[in-house]
């Protein structure tokens, strides 16, 4: 056993029901499902969170949301997909090895978000631009 639930997953030294496995990545149901039918998608390596993935990782994790997700359409007939990242602590990441969470939705299934307070507070547009250009120089 390793420090790390997923990788345990990974290795098979930790049971999981997987519904999804490739060369890069590992689908599996979440043990605490927030919906009926929640999935957990991570990279087979480990990386702590998305930062530490390495470049290009990202895409075999949406390309395997993508598939499980199709395939949760059909099978829970549920009527929307949430797509989850917790990205640190702050963000309500638990587990640090990187994970996309795939929640099927149905009506009144009481998940959701929650919006801080005050908003929606419309911004003014050169607030907006300054944010974009610190982000478009960090790129
Ligand atoms: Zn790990």
């Amino acid at each position: 056993m390793s420090e790390c639930v997923f990788c345990d997953i990974v290795a098979k030294q930790a049971p999981a029901s997987v519904v999804y496995e490739d060369h890069h990545t590992l689908g599996f149901m979440d043990f605490y499902p927030a919906t009926t039918g929640h999935v957990i998608v991570i990279p087979k390596a480990h990386a702590s969170n998305l930062a530490a993935l390495p470049l290009g990782a990202e895409e075999s994790i949406a390309s395997a949301g993508r598939k499980i997700g199709d395939a949760m359409y059909t099978s829970l007939q549920c009527e929307g997909l949430n797509w989850v990242v917790a990205d640190g602590v702050v963000a309500g990441q638990e587990i640090f090895h990187a994970h996309l969470h795939l929640v099927p939705r149905y009506t009144n299934d009481g998940f959701g978000f929650r919006y801080p307070p005050g908003y929606p507070q419309e911004i003014p547009r050169d607030q907006l631009d300054d944010t974009a250009s610190s982000i478009l120089n960090a790129l």
